[in-house]
């Protein structure tokens, strides 16, 4: 009786032992974005608009995503909020996540990957794999129509959708990751009247709520200039019902937002608002989680030991 009452003990210490170490997590549905948020006639648009694109366009995919201001998924739980609440900040600046594997391929989740390595590597924030004691998340998915992410931080799990192809890019992954930690477009900035001009006259009717702005209590800059280079300012054809510009800048020789990755404006205020969270991170020397090294290098790993393996092109 002995012998089976150790033998127990063994076999448990050796099945949490491997479920530490080698098991992936699969976390529930994610409370915000499970479900499709278009209808299926606007979910079959979106998806041809930005399946169209290549990466040469001028348009951004998150302003073809149908929903609030593009690509901002607003649901019932909760309301519109701004970055000033701390609420909807990310515990210790540590965001755990979750790609679903069915929905890319082993390339596709490298280059989600690549985008959180930027964060890694120009920010305090860190992501790590998803853990079942977590009560807020992020998913990718790409099982709806249109690139999108709640804004801030929710509870019970959210959802970043990256539809595939069109939008599991480098600069997309980013543009929606900076959603999911707390910010709002640029363009809607309090203050944006000084640099940019709207162009309502060529605004697509019913689409004029794109350029809403916040007022300070929502949302902040934390002293930052406005930034026209940021990943989260619109591109300048943004919702024309005509092909011509909607916003102009008032200042010479720039260009209206872009796809490569964070702005330097967009780091400072990212280290801003994550200040103290960054600060209270046990451990916060560490420049990245063990967990996202592992599943990094392993899909990396992939790519140097299989020549065939392709360096671009999408599972369609
Ligand atoms: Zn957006």
């Amino acid at each position: 009786m002995e012998g089976l009452v150790g033998w127990i003990i063994v076999l448990a210490l050796a099945s949490s032992l491997i479920e530490c170490h080698s098991q992936r997590h699969r976390p529930p549905n994610a409370k915000h974005g499970d479900m499709q948020p278009h209808s299926v006639g606007e979910a079959a648009r979106v998806a041809s608009q930005i399946d169209e694109l290549d990466d040469e366009d001028e348009a951004n995919p998150w302003e073809l995503s149908g929903l609030f201001e593009g690509d901002i998924l607003l649901d019932r739980y909760h309301s519109r909020n701004g970055i000033l609440n701390e609420s909807m900040r990310w515990a210790d600046g540590t965001v755990p996540y979750f790609i679903e594997d069915e929905d890319f391929t082993d390339e596709q989740q490298l280059v989600i990957l690549k985008a959180i390595k930027e964060y890694h590597q120009k920010t305090c924030i860190q992501f790590r794999p998803y853990h079942k004691k977590d009560t807020s998340w992020v998913v990718f998915r790409s099982n709806s129509s249109g690139c999108w992410s709640s804004v801030g931080m929710q509870s019970d799990g959210q959802t970043v959708n990256l539809q595939s192809p069109g939008c599991v890019r480098h600069g997309v992954v980013i543009h929606e990751l900076l959603h999911a930690l707390g910010f709002f477009h640029q363009q809607s900035a309090s203050n944006r009247d000084d640099y940019v001009r709207i162009l309502w006259e060529n605004i697509e009717p019913g689409h004029e709520h794109n350029f809403n702005k916040y007022n300070e209590t929502e949302v902040t800059s934390y002293g930052i200039e406005y930034d026209y280079g940021s990943v989260m300012h619109y591109s300048a054809k943004a919702f024309s019902r005509n092909s011509e510009p909607t916003i102009e800048a008032l200042q010479p020789n720039v260009t209206l937002g872009q796809r490569k990755g964070l702005s330097e404006k967009d780091i400072s205020k990212l280290e801003l608002m994550y200040q103290s969270q960054c600060a209270q991170r046990e451990g916060s020397e560490d420049p990245e989680p063990p967990g996202f090294i592992d599943q990094f290098n392993s899909l990396l790993g992939l790519f140097k030991e299989n020549a065939a393996f392709p360096t671009y092109g999408f599972k369609k």
